[in-house]
């Protein structure tokens, strides 16, 4: 089963994949991650892509089509969860291809709804456990235990340079130029869900697996 998570920067994306993926054994392929790990690596991809990650703006389809493809090739027959994958109609039917190439198919497309001020709320407080990745927030998910990572116990954490006010701001407003038109393409084909994304943590997982389980 191959399924995207899709909805604005901050909406629960990355959130909800790390729990499908542990408790049924999706991987999780988020453009987002990929293209971080190029800018570490300070590849021609990351350094091109560093500039416009931290102005907001959307990196070129051609870059982030080769990337999922790239990954695609790598899981064998365990189901995909597209997490900030597609964010452009041409990105959608890229990805149309790419699957059928592979003898894959979308099952379902779950947009997560979340009003704007929450938004920036999450994003602005949102770090990461630095070894595993781990989402974290200031005031609404804090480690357990002071400083220490729930899943894998690490003591450090980070923060995305992109996860400030005024760029959230262009991503929310890239959002809704480039990727709520994708919307459509899906509704007509009767795979998009809506879930309300304002809820828990444990309340939008149950709304997802009540749509996966359907
Ligand atoms: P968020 O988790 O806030 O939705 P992501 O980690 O998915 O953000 O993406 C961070 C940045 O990486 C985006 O603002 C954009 O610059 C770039 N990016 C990620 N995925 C894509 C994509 N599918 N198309 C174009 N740019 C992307
Ligand atoms: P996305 O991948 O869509 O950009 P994340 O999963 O990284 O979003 O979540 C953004 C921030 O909001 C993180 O700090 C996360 O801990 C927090 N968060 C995620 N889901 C919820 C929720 N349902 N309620 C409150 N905070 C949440
Ligand atoms: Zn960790």
């Amino acid at each position: 089963m191959d399924i995207i998570l899709l909805g604005p920067p901050g909406a629960g994306k990355g959130t909800q994949a790390e729990r499908l993926v542990t408790n049924r054994g999706m991987v999780q392929l988020s453009t987002g991650d990929m293209l971080r790990a190029a800018v570490r690596e300070g590849s021609p991809i990351g350094l091109q892509a560093k500039v416009v990650m931290d102005a907001g703006e959307l990196v070129s389809d051609a870059i982030v089509c080769a990337l999922i493809g790239e990954n695609l090739d790598r899981i064998e027959n365990r189901g995909a969860i597209f997490d900030g994958f597609p964010r452009t109609l041409a990105q959608a039917e890229a990805l149309d291809l790419l699957l059928a190439e592979r003898g894959r198919k979308l099952s379902y497309v779950i947009e997560l709804e979340v009003n704007e001020e929450a938004l920036v709320d999450r994003i602005t407080g949102r770090f990461s456990c630095a070894s595993c990745g781990a989402p974290y927030h200031d005031r609404f998910k804090l480690p357990k235990v002071d400083d220490t990572c729930d899943v894998c116990g690490g003591h450090d954490f980070k923060r995305r340079d992109d996860d400030n006010e005024l760029t959230v701001r262009t991503r929310l407003a890239e959002y809704r130029a480039k990727t709520q038109p994708i919307l459509p393409f899906y509704r007509e084909r009767g795979i998009l869900h809506g879930v309300d994304g304002m809820g828990s943590v444990g309340e939008v997982a149950a709304a997802i697996d009540a749509i996966l389980d359907s």
